[in-house]
């Protein structure tokens, strides 16, 4: 019988998926948000967990079937509660979204006001305005204010913030929540400074730590938590190397409300393969997390050193350019970030343009911002040390500022692959990082 096509698109699909991983494979891929698990995180996500259903809090579920998830997911909560110090952990969001979500559910009400990062000053579109489909706005009603930000110190402006807030009460316009935490995030947050006076004006502290989890879960970032936030949400998949999801944490007072937002509020099903794949994590973050944290924030460094040294305008230069997993470059002298982006996609450098300070003023837009974003937690965990850094930021100066063909730069990328194709700072490294696995 000849071939349907049906199953020409079923082989075609699985055609590229595979496309996909070797591409991977020979890759240096320094997308700030990615991170590639363990082979463990990998075993869990494709086990049965992922074809169940668990509404509710463990032990108290709407359906049978549940002893081995409730089991799982109690010591995920445990795990998590151990790895970030907090009292309360609802480990059920699908998403780092989805977990601010819970958070606005939680504790405002719609129409109220938010004070958040812009999104070139490095806040996420999920603190955003309505008028811009940012979820705080188009989905909760929020009404968005923005930190005053010192693009030459690239973090929040304590005391211009303090002024707005003052400002904010005169107009009636007090928020109710002040979100720190972001996307283009080089340096902690001042949450020291400011938490009490925001809390003194009645505001709910959150931090998104959505890139920075697995930095804060080192020891090696800032911690929000004993800062004076009251509750922190987060990515799985970012900073913390675990598979796609969300976490949301607090102390016990708050456990009530975020739990009802969370279920029946925000999911049905909970993806309890990936809550299976997040306890993993967790375990791993404790035994390898402070190694792993050290290396990034090391790594980041010497490629952010680098590149200032080939004549890169790297942000943050006051303050060492960085003492996170992210590194931010203005490539106006060049092109724009939109072109340094697809440039370097050709040499198999994977990086993302980025709107920072000034770019909207200047007019430029999100598809021809004035930067590119670079994170080096992927390549971390990979194994690469300082003297790839260097080689990498060599990598990037010949495409971006001597203009070479980006494909003669492409087999010095695989090269430099080959050595690093295992997933390390975890307990089992049976499977290759991106290594295809066939089940049928
Ligand atoms: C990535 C990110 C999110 C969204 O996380 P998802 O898990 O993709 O939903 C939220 N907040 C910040 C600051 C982020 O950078």
């Amino acid at each position: 019988m000849a071939e349907t096509a049906n199953k020409k698109s079923y082989k075609k699909i699985f055609s590229q998926l595979k496309d996909h991983n070797k591409w991977f494979e020979n890759s240096i891929p320094l997308i700030a948000s990615e991170n590639v698990p363990s082979p463990a995180v990998r075993e869990a996500i494709i086990s049965d967990f992922g074809n169940r259903y668990a509404e509710g809090w463990p032990g108290e579920r709407v359906y049978a079937g549940c002893i081995y998830i409730d089991e799982v997911e109690f010591e995920c909560m445990k795990l998590a509660k151990k790895l970030f110090k907090a009292e309360f952990a609802d480990v059920r969001a699908i998403s780092g979204v989805v977990a601010n979500l819970a958070i606005y559910s939680a504790f405002t009400n719609p129409g109220d006001v938010m004070l958040a990062p812009s999104i070139p000053a490095g806040g996420h579109i999920s603190h955003g305005k309505k008028e811009h489909s940012g979820t705080a706005g188009l989905v909760h009603g929020l009404e968005i204010e923005f930190y005053p930000f010192d693009a030459e110190e690239m973090t929040i402006d304590v005391d211009k913030t303090i002024q707005k807030v003052e400002e904010l009460k005169k107009l009636g316009r007090l928020p109710k929540m002040a979100m720190f935490g972001g996307s283009l995030f080089l340096f902690p947050h001042p949450v020291k400074e400011l938490a009490e006076f925001l809390k003194g004006h009645g505001m709910h502290v959150n931090y998104d730590a959505a890139h920075v989890a697995g930095l804060i879960a080192g020891g090696e970032f800032q911690d929000p938590l004993r800062e004076g936030a009251d509750t922190m949400t987060m990515s799985t998949h970012k900073t913390l190397f675990g598979p796609q999801g969300g976490l949301v944490l607090g102390s016990e007072k708050h456990g009530d409300a975020i739990k009802k937002a969370t279920f029946p509020g925000l999911t049905s099903s909970h993806h309890i393969h990936h809550m299976a794949a997040k306890a993993i994590t967790f375990a791993e973050a404790l035994e390898f997390g402070k190694d792993y944290a050290k290396d990034v924030i090391k790594n980041a460094k010497i490629l952010a050193e680098s590149l200032s040294g080939f004549g890169f305008k790297v942000l943050g230069e006051s303050r060492g350019f960085t003492k996170s997993h992210q590194i931010a470059v203005n490539v106006l002298d060049y092109s724009d970030g939109g072109e340094v982006e697809a440039n370097l996609e050709k040499a198999n450098i994977i990086v993302n343009r980025q709107l920072i300070p000034g770019d909207i003023k200047a007019g430029r837009n999100y598809f021809h911002p004035g930067g590119i974003r670079l994170g080096v937690s992927e390549i971390t965990r990979l194994g690469m040390k300082g003297s790839e850094m260097k080689e990498i930021a060599s990598f990037i100066k010949q495409v971006v500022i001597d203009k070479k063909d980006p494909k003669k730069i492409l087999p010095k990328v695989k090269s430099l692959r080959k050595d690093f194709q295992k997933v390390h700072y975890c307990f089992d490294k049976k499977l290759g990082a991106y290594e295809y696995v066939k089940l049928r």
